[in-house]
């Protein structure tokens, strides 16, 4: 189309994307340095930049940015993998198989995904419907998944349904019998790592006229899911919601988003015995900058932590080879996926980083209506239009393939050859926390050193 064609509004979109995108490629070069004032000490300037790198050329830079881990000083920035000699390494030729399975149970349908991870439950509302179709169709390419959140089900996502899972959180918002009946996978959010205790927050600066209609409420009223489940208090109320989603789709797995209280390693195993095939543990660092800081630093306990309690707990049960243990909350980098299936998930689960393929840059705006600069976690109807579905799925896409690419490459001088044999092989990490010290008197702190 002729630009003079254009009406005034798509004329400043236009304008507006071509600026975002030349700026995505251009501020990675590191032509004018790094940006002031970007990211933090989990999501660092160089991990956000390097993000754009892998969505622009589906490869890890090499400008020296770095790529595997920030700078907060502890969780994954303080591990990193005793490999093996070089000449112990499993050979290039050979394919290091990254898929696992999200049904262990010896019923119920077989489901394999070819890398370890899908995509994190994020709202109609907390992002647009734009990302939402982007997120579906990188789902739909890679065969693996991405989730509703709790906010409805857009018309968009049907054709992606097969790779889209229904989540059923405490305040039902656009759960209805058919998003059911479409899912090959229900989740139930009992909980989440970012705000764990204090249920979902919609402000209503974010509830515009569609995201009220889908969510079967008005405009411009905040809106709250209760925490908790007030009809679960125990394991057997917990079967009971999973019999009732049963009764309507029996094909369904049934996963269990929970968050990483003391007793987290508890929970999981209730959530087996309820019947769940995959059990999320949402840990303390994820969700959008609309989680209050105060909930996100202080309550939650790191997903680092969480998930070797758990993996452990499983076992002295006799249950782990039973249920499918996935990891979210705080998963940044490739390196960040192997570690988390090295301290015992069978893989994770991604959301911001997702996001910060698309352009984020962690300035936790994402509360208000049009506080997002790039149009992601917005329903306004100008501003999500920065974000071309088209655009967002090829991004996500080139992420996805360098996260495989390095995640093979770790396995493969590991001496491993496939990704479920890395799982709770705890003994391949190193703890380098008193290195990580030293390094941080330098200008980038914590290096990985390989
Ligand atoms: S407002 Fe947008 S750019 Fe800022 S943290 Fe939220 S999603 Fe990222």
């Amino acid at each position: 189309m002729k630009q003079n064609s254009l009406t005034p509004e798509a004329l400043i979109i236009t304008k507006h994307q071509e600026a975002l995108h030349k700026g995505f490629r251009t501020w990675p070069n590191l032509a004018f340095d790094r940006p002031p004032a970007m990211g933090d000490a989990r999501w660092t300037d160089d991990l956000i930049l390097a993000t754009w790198t892998q969505a622009e050329t589906g490869r890890p830079p090499e400008n020296g940015l770095e790529f595997r881990v920030g700078r907060s000083g502890g969780g994954f920035d303080v591990l990193t993998f005793k490999f093996l000699p070089r000449e112990l390494w499993v050979p290039e030729q050979e394919t290091i198989d990254t898929s696992i399975s999200l049904n262990r149970r010896p019923y119920d349908q077989e489901i394999e995904i070819p890398v370890p991870w899908y995509g994190a439950g994020m709202s109609y509302g907390s992002i647009s419907e734009q990302i939402m179709l982007a997120r579906a169709k990188v789902a739909r390419q890679w065969s693996t998944f991405t989730c509703t959140g709790e906010g409805g089900y857009p018309e968009s996502l049907v054709p992606y349904r097969d790779h889209v899972i229904t989540q059923v959180a405490t305040g039902m918002f656009g759960v209805r019998e058919e998003t059911i009946m479409w899912a090959p996978i229900i989740e139930f959010k009992y909980a989440q790592g970012a705000k764990p205790g204090l249920g979902g927050h919609l402000l209503g600066d974010k509830a515009t006229a569609s995201v009220a209609k889908m969510r079967e409420s008005v405009p411009w009223i905040s809106l709250f899911s209760p925490f908790p489940f007030h009809s679960v208090y125990s394991v057997e109320d917990h079967k009971k919601h999973i019999d009732w989603v049963k009764t309507i789709n029996p094909g369904a797995l049934i996963s269990v988003k929970v968050s990483t209280p003391a007793d987290v390693d508890m929970v999981a195993v209730g959530s087996y015995y309820a019947g769940a095939h995959i059990i999320q543990i949402d840990g303390g660092y994820g969700g959008t900058g609309a989680a209050p800081e105060i909930a996100k630093k202080n309550i939650a306990m790191p997903i680092e932590l969480a998930i070797p309690k758990v993996h452990r707990f499983l076992i002295q049960e006799g249950i782990r080879d039973e249920v499918v243990l996935m990891a979210s909350g705080g998963i940044r980098t490739a390196d960040d996926i192997a570690k988390i299936i090295a301290l015992g998930a069978d893989g994770c689960i991604l959301g911001t980083s997702e996001l910060v393929a698309l352009g984020c840059t962690r300035c936790s705006n994402c509360e208000r209506g049009r506080g997002c600069p790039f149009g992601l976690t917005t329903t306004d109807p100008q501003l999500s239009q920065l974000v071309d579905p088209d655009w967002g799925a090829e991004r996500i896409d080139r992420l996805y393939a360098s996260y495989q690419m390095q995640l093979r490459d770790i396995v493969r001088r590991l001496g491993l050859r496939n990704v479920r044999e890395l799982r709770g092989c705890m003994d391949l990490l190193i703890y380098r926390g008193q290195a990580n010290r030293k390094e941080k008197e330098g200008h980038y702190g914590a290096r990985s050193n390989h």
